[in-house]
């Protein structure tokens, strides 16, 4: 009998002028950029809780406080690896990743094939298990006014 899971992740940081702008390990070029204690990465924090939400482990915050100096400013490629390796330490292995990005601009479309790339190999899943999607929310609300940007993550995992 397998144990099949589903987890869901969402994050969503502010955007101020001057930051630097990852999404999902990707330094994207642009004028603003979150503004957050790790680099800001929304993508990779709303996969990091899909995956430990699935696999019954709560929360990103939880395992990397945002008041522990140590994740300060951390490369969230990391939070992503270390959560992988509390994922896999339960035995568990990553169907799929189904993820949504949400923001006014730029566009992400060029830069979709990179970050599912880099997913894959952060999580040494093929890249055909990943799937990135990027909307801009039609100026509507802060997101559509460019103050922010935000991302969704349904995961699936299983064990026998
Ligand atoms: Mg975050």
């Amino acid at each position: 009998m397998i144990d099949f899971r589903v987890g869901f992740g969402y994050d969503s940081h502010r955007l101020e002028i001057g930051r630097k702008l990852f999404i999902g390990g990707i330094e994207i070029p642009f004028h603003k950029g979150a503004v957050a204690h790790s680099d800001g990465d929304a993508l990779i924090h709303a996969i990091c809780d899909a995956l430990l939400g699935a696999a019954g482990l709560q929360d990103i915050g939880t395992h990397f406080p945002d008041n522990d100096d140590q994740y300060k400013n951390i490369d969230s490629k990391r939070l992503l690896v270390k959560t992988k390796d509390l994922i896999l330490q339960r035995q568990w292995t990553i169907n799929n990743i189904d993820a949504t990005v949400v923001l006014e601009e730029p566009r992400l479309s060029p830069f979709k094939e990179h970050i599912k790339r880099c997913l894959a190999d952060l999580l040494g899943v093929d890249g055909d298990r990943i799937a990135i999607k990027a909307k801009s929310n039609e100026k509507m609300g802060d997101i559509g006014r460019g103050e922010g940007v935000a991302a969704f993550a349904a995961v699936t995992i299983g064990k026998q």
